[in-house]
């Protein structure tokens, strides 16, 4: 029986309080339970909530003492081999997730779709091997705008990948990217962003749903304002078996580099210092109501429970 309907029957029902405060507690005391459908997708049931992990691929960038901006190349390698890694090269996970409500399905962020490394681009794979029907895909929510999060979205012949799903937007990253005087100012690295932003959005602009973070987006998804990674980046939560379940996109990259240093900027970040303030601020948040937490760019499931260690913090991955 699901949390919300024992909570049902026991506001319903003619029993004492003490037995209706017996069964909340332990809907309360049910942590979530994971469980491996196939390699690199991760099933977790959260109350009401059923959240599908499923994994890109993975990136290989080149690293150097360029890839975070403001520490030693040695502390940055130091880091990396507490954390059992190698030193001389990375990889970044990419993960999308589905959760489903019983009267939505939404995805979250989509990964490289067609327009990746080999090595990425396994999501619409992973979904269905999920048994997930892209078509029934009925919302797709969007942290930000940089390509491994919204390429999914359109194939290389044009067609929309979930047919049947509004898509919302943060409006400040719309906002940013569609802006054409800021595109003809960028300086050329840039410019792919934006016409890559353009190619996704641009033959469906009318019906994109543009929200201000902060706001709720549909019953039971809030939005979370999480700038400086972009300057409209946004984080979302949503509430089950008495708890909070937070996707906070790209808050961090690397988990043993920027979950156990916050105060390192990836030189993704568009905004360093707001990217910072934005992961103190959130991580804060997530330790201190004991969200369950998922990340992009999280590794392992990239779904599970963070805690403090030393300055930073640490993310432990749930297992199925
Ligand atoms: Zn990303």
């Amino acid at each position: 029986m699901s949390c919300s309907r024992r909570r049902f029957l026991a506001a319903g029902a003619s029993i004492t309080t003490l037995l209706a405060g017996a069964g909340l507690a332990g809907c309360a005391a049910t942590g979530p339970s994971a469980s491996a459908l196939a390699p690199g997708v991760t099933r977790v049931r959260l109350g009401d909530l059923t959240i599908t992990m499923l994994s890109d691929g993975f990136f290989s960038p080149r690293f150097d003492e360029n890839f975070v901006r403001n520490a030693p190349f040695a502390a940055v390698q130091a880091a990396l081999r507490d954390a059992g890694l190698p030193t001389d090269r990375l990889e970044i996970p990419l993960s999308p997730l589905v959760v489903e409500t019983g009267s939505q399905r939404i995805l979250f962020d989509t990964g490289m779709g067609e327009f990746g490394p080999p090595t990425t681009g396994r999501a619409l794979g992973n979904l269905t091997r999920a048994g997930i029907d892209p078509s029934s895909i009925t919302a797709v929510a969007i942290t930000h705008f940089h390509g491994d999060h919204i390429n999914g979205l359109r194939n290389k012949a044009g067609a929309l990948v979930f047919p049947n799903a509004k898509l919302y937007v943060p409006a400040p990253e719309w906002d940013w990217w569609m802006d054409d005087g800021r595109m003809a100012a960028a300086p050329d690295a840039m410019k792919g962003q934006f016409a890559n932003v353009r190619r996704v959005f641009g033959p469906i602009a009318a019906s994109v749903v543009r929200f201000r973070p902060g706001d709720t987006v549909l019953p039971g998804l809030q939005s979370v304002p999480a700038f400086g990674h972009t300057p409209g980046h946004t984080a979302f939560t949503m509430k089950g078996g008495g708890r909070t379940f937070m996707y906070w996109g790209d808050t961090t990259n690397v988990p043993a580099l920027f979950v156990r240093n916050p105060d390192w900027a990836v030189m993704f970040d568009m905004d360093a210092e707001a990217a910072r303030q934005t992961r103190r601020r959130l991580a804060d948040l997530v330790v201190r109501e004991n969200m369950l937490l998922a990340g992009f760019h999280l590794d392992g499931s990239a779904i599970g429970h963070l805690s403090t260690r030393g300055n930073g913090y640490a993310f432990t991955a749930l297992r199925g």
